[in-house]
């Protein structure tokens, strides 16, 4: 909403529901990542640009004889980048690339240049691996927004620093976030509540959560607390362990869910032993709004080998039987959960 040369809000469409809405605020924070300069072109198309992003994939493959038990920092001999082979989720991600990219933000795909590359850094720093594009489970890819500096072409050469521009004078009540980690979130998180508190012209607040353990940390020793869980919760073993793996502590409250009824206690995907309060917890307590949310972004069934495919439906089910969903709806969120995860297929998409 630019009101003269003042941003006064936004006007935003809730996608899920086709619902347009209005929100007026004295300041307005651009956190839309690799995708600011979108925002900023709706508001002046000749704003200058911001984000110069670069691409990097992934590769996920099974454990292989020789796999390291610890994260490995490679540098790759084609490049001499830093590459890392890691153990995750009970097998090993291996990435990550990084590429120039000007190409459309909402489909990005591993290309089968970054594929190959992976496969052959990793076969030539543990030969026994013996990877080929068979092996892969499925790829993932991202473009991380990175300040665009016109002269360099080497996205080494771009800073992983992340920046706080402040629009004023031409657009007033707009500041926009420039690169940014996941590592560093928190501080970036202090430094814009600090930078807007400026603006207006109010008193800094004292962080809250500077020294806050992160959601499933908050105990002490975790050893006694997982030995505990596993010996009281009345759960099978690996179930026991799979929630504490995922959620830490709050694998309590999945516990707590699952007594709400005795089919919750069972199994929903065979393949991450995932349980059905799990599906309530994303729904109820981490703001899932969608089963792609759910097997994605808060289980991590939808990373295991089959990507969720087959738990979708038996997931769907949990949702219509304990969350109100009716039969459209879980059809219309099994469909879209196949959609979402053709991006992650390996087959090389350039
Ligand atoms: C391959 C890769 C590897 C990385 N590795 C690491 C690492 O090892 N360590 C680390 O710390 N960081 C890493 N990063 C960086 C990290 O992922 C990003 O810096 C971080 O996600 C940035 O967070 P963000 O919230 O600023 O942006 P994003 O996470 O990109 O979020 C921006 C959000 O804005 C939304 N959006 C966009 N346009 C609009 C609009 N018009 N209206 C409403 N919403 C909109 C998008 O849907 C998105 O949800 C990596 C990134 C990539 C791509």
């Amino acid at each position: 909403l630019l009101e003269k040369n003042r941003v006064a809000g936004v006007e935003f469409t809730d996608v899920l529901r086709g619902e347009s809405h209005r929100a007026r605020a004295p300041m307005t924070i651009n956190v839309a990542g690799p995708w600011v300069d979108e925002v900023l072109r709706d508001l002046a198309p000749s704003m200058r640009r911001m984000i110069g992003g670069t691409k990097g994939s992934h590769i996920v493959v099974d454990r292989f004889d020789g796999a390291p038990r610890a994260a490995l920092y490679v540098e790759a001999r084609a490049d001499r980048r830093p590459f890392f082979i890691i153990p995750w989720n009970r097998k090993l991600l291996i990435g990550t690339t990084d590429l120039p990219y000007e190409g459309n933000l909402d489909a990005v795909q591993a290309s089968t240049e970054e594929i190959d590359y992976l496969i052959r850094e990793t076969n030539h720093v543990i030969p026994a691996a013996r990877l080929t594009r068979d092996s892969i489970l499925f790829t993932y890819s991202g473009v991380r927004p990175l300040p665009f500096i016109a002269e360099e072409r080497d996205a080494r050469g771009i800073t992983r620093r992340h920046f706080i521009h402040d629009h004023a004078p031409e657009v007033e009540g707009l500041l926009s976030i420039i690169g940014g980690k996941l590592t560093t979130y928190r501080e970036l998180a202090e430094q814009i509540v600090d930078a807007l508190f400026r603006k207006l012209g109010r008193k800094r607040l004292r962080p809250l959560t500077a020294h806050a353990p992160l959601p499933g940390a908050n105990v002490e020793d975790f050893k006694t607390f997982a030995a505990s869980f596993v010996a009281d919760s009345g759960l099978v073993e690996t179930t026991a362990r799979r929630l504490l793996r995922i959620y830490g502590t709050r694998a309590s409250s999945v516990l707590k869910l699952a007594a709400e009824h005795a089919s919750l206690k069972e199994s929903f995907d065979a393949e991450s032993g995932a349980i059905g309060a799990e599906v309530l917890l994303s729904f109820r307590d981490e703001m899932a709004e969608t089963l792609s949310d759910c097997l994605m972004r808060r289980t991590m069934v939808g990373f295991e080998r089959g990507l969720g495919l087959a738990a979708s439906e038996a997931a769907a089910r949990v949702a219509m039987r304990h969350l109100g969903w009716d039969e459209q709806r879980a059809a219309r969120e099994i469909a879209a959960h196949q959609d979402y995860v053709e991006r992650l297929r390996c087959g090389g998409h350039d």
